[in-house]
């Protein structure tokens, strides 16, 4: 029995160490999904700076040319005056040039403002420009990075599953079918050790009757709490057990 039992022990440890890589490569198509989010959410971050700036552009230029309007409104006021007889004609052209140079002077203004946001943004469009082959190489060695953790997963996976079945082989078929349903039924611990007379999985002490009985018997006994297989871990037997899974 103590045979078949160390062969079901380094089964579960096989099992054990499939189940949390196979948690690895899951999680490998999910990390990469997350890259590329956050790349796209970058790319979508510098586009709508530039088109920022091109509305701003387009902007300054309908300013400039309202400003060449009015500039040309003023010019030909000023041409007027020369042809001006009557001096009710001339204060109310000089008042229309007056106002004139006033809605120039405030679009003056406007177009200021906007050159200073478009010199903003242009500061902002360039810190990223110099930023975006750094966080490109950042993002796509990250994503190799993943592509090489996974098929390394993937590799081990497949020799793993090669030993795992020819360790199965070596198991008796029906302690096999217990063990499977116990492991699926209880959180994926089948076997556990017995230590100083309490099971190490469920943490609950073996009767001191049955405890003598582990020590002792050689038939196959399980916890009479959480109905795992169990073992005497104290046996030298067990102690020098060693394991092929790394
Ligand atoms: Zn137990």
């Amino acid at each position: 029995m103590k045979d078949k039992l160390k062969l079901l022990i380094e089964l579960q440890e096989f099992d054990n160490r499939i189940e949390d890589l196979r948690k690895r490569e899951a999680q490998c198509p999910l990390k990469i999904e997350e890259l590329e989010h956050a790349w796209q959410a970058e790319q979508a971050k510098a586009k709508s700076v530039m088109e920022r700036l091109e509305n701003l552009n387009k902007e300054k230029r309908g300013i400039e040319r309202e400003i060449q309007d009015l500039e040309s409104r003023i010019e030909k006021s000023n041409n007027k005056l020369l042809n001006i007889k009557s001096n009710k004609e001339y204060s109310a052209a000089l008042k229309e040039i007056d106002d004139l140079k006033k809605a120039k002077f405030i679009t003056e203004d406007k177009v200021i403002q906007v050159m200073e946001q478009i010199e903003e943004v242009e500061k902002e469009a360039s810190e990223r420009k110099k930023k975006e082959p750094e966080l490109r190489a950042q993002y796509e060695k990250s994503k190799s990075q993943i592509s090489e953790e996974l098929s390394s997963l993937r590799k081990e996976l497949g020799s793993l599953d090669n030993k795992r079945k020819e360790l199965v082989q070596l198991i008796d078929q029906d302690l096999l079918r217990r063990y499977v349903m116990i492991r699926e039924r209880r959180n994926g611990i089948a076997i556990c050790p017995v230590i100083n007379g309490v099971c190490q999985a469920c943490h609950m002490g073996i009767p001191p009757q049955k405890f003598n009985e582990l020590i002792k018997s050689q038939d196959l006994m399980t916890c009479p709490n959480c109905s795992r297989i169990i073992y005497w871990a104290q046996e030298k037997d067990f102690q020098q057990r060693q394991s092929v899974v790394s």
